[in-house]
């Protein structure tokens, strides 16, 4: 079987000090239309009820690039331009589609980002318009028709290009397992066989984060020092999040080539976001992209299941052996407990685990 797939690489892109100052020139410009554009769109909106289409806002920058008091545009890149009408077009839809807020206007930040169509790949050589052949640091080889590129400056001042690829690709079959997992602010997961799986320890790098942000906010503002202490942060932060999303792309791709069946809780989004606790925030959008790192790369098998449990479905109080609901166990603090009903004892989170692999598996049959 044949299935068509989107899929990102993100390298590391090496401009020299002429490309960087291009890609950043484009960013700006990009930003700049955005912005334009959305007051723009605002200001027709109120003043005539109309709506600008996607077609209209692409003669404005037409215009734009051909007004001498813009002239800066008109040496960006033309497609990261119509590309910024593009994601406000997307903003606006999904707007009146109630998924998503009003589009903000963008602020200009140390980083950022502008999508175009990037020409030939040679070895490991990219041509970006505008900017010219950039070096890159090829992730892995590149398979499939490149449909877009992403260039991005990080807060450390790195550059990044992520390519979005369209591939055929055949799909691989996995292996036989069946797996249940329960997610936790203790473990990372547990999983129906009693396997625990914990996050790598960053403790060490949350210190040095949080004594890099203390020496920045003793920096005067504006000053080179602050500047250099900002840098250093942003590159303890990007340590962080690179640690972080190989431990995830790791154990999901294991997980996906390892079992056929995938049983999770569903976990909702939008109540998390609501959550003011931070460092559960920070576990809960890492289950977010762990569960969202399962389900597209269970996509790519032939016979892999990513099954989704409800999430009001009580998976640490029922009793995995005979079905008995023990509503005591909802006190978080109860490590442990034996079945009034059956007299069999649990773990906590591997009963839980077995729950949702029970449940979950309820949706095949
Ligand atoms: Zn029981």
């Amino acid at each position: 079987m044949v299935i068509i797939l989107y899929i990102g690489y993100k390298c590391r892109l090496l401009p020299t000090k002429e490309q960087a100052s291009i890609i950043l020139h484009n960013i700006n410009c990009s930003r700049f239309v955005y912005n334009y554009l959305l007051s723009l769109r605002v200001s027709t909106y109120e003043g005539e009820g109309n709506q600008l289409f996607y077609a209209d806002m692409c003669r404005v920058i037409t215009a734009l690039r051909h007004d001498p008091f813009y002239h800066w545009l008109s040496s960006a890149d033309v497609k990261c331009l119509k590309q910024s009408a593009k994601d406000l077009d997307d903003a606006f839809k999904n707007f009146y589609a109630h998924t998503a807020n009003f589009p903000k206007f963008h602020r200009k930040r140390e980083c950022g980002s502008y999508r175009t169509y990037p020409g030939k790949l040679s070895g490991n050589r990219v041509r970006i318009p505008k900017v010219g052949m950039v070096k890159f640091i090829p992730s892995k080889e590149l398979v499939g028709r490149v449909v877009n590129a992403t260039i991005s400056r990080s807060l450390a001042g790195k550059y990044y290009i992520s390519f979005c690829v369209e591939t055929d690709e055949i799909m691989s079959e996995s292996c036989a397992g069946v797996i249940g997992i329960d997610v936790g602010i203790r473990h990372f997961y547990t999983d129906n066989l009693g396997n625990v799986i914990d996050m790598p320890d960053l403790t060490k790098l949350y210190i040095l984060r949080d004594r890099a942000q203390h020496r920045l906010s003793r920096k005067t503002k504006g000053s080179k020092n602050r500047e250099k202490q900002r840098i250093r942060l942003a590159r303890i932060y990007e340590k962080i999040t690179n640690i972080r999303n190989d431990f995830l792309h790791k154990l999901s791709t294991r997980l996906v080539n390892e079992n056929q069946v995938i049983a999770i809780e569903h976990l909702d989004v939008s109540s998390m976001m609501k959550d003011k606790n931070v460092a559960f925030y920070i576990q809960n959008s890492c289950f977010s992209t762990f569960f969202a790192m399962l389900s597209y790369k269970s996509l790519k098998k032939v016979n892999c299941a990513l099954l989704r449990v409800d999430k009001f479905f009580p998976s640490s109080q029922l009793c995995s052996n005979c079905g008995y609901k023990n509503s005591q166990v909802k006190d978080l603090s109860i490590r442990e407990w034996t079945c009034p009903n059956c007299g069999s004892h649990h773990d906590r989170d591997i009963n839980a685990a077995k729950n949702i692999l029970k449940e979950g598996l309820k949706q095949l049959a």
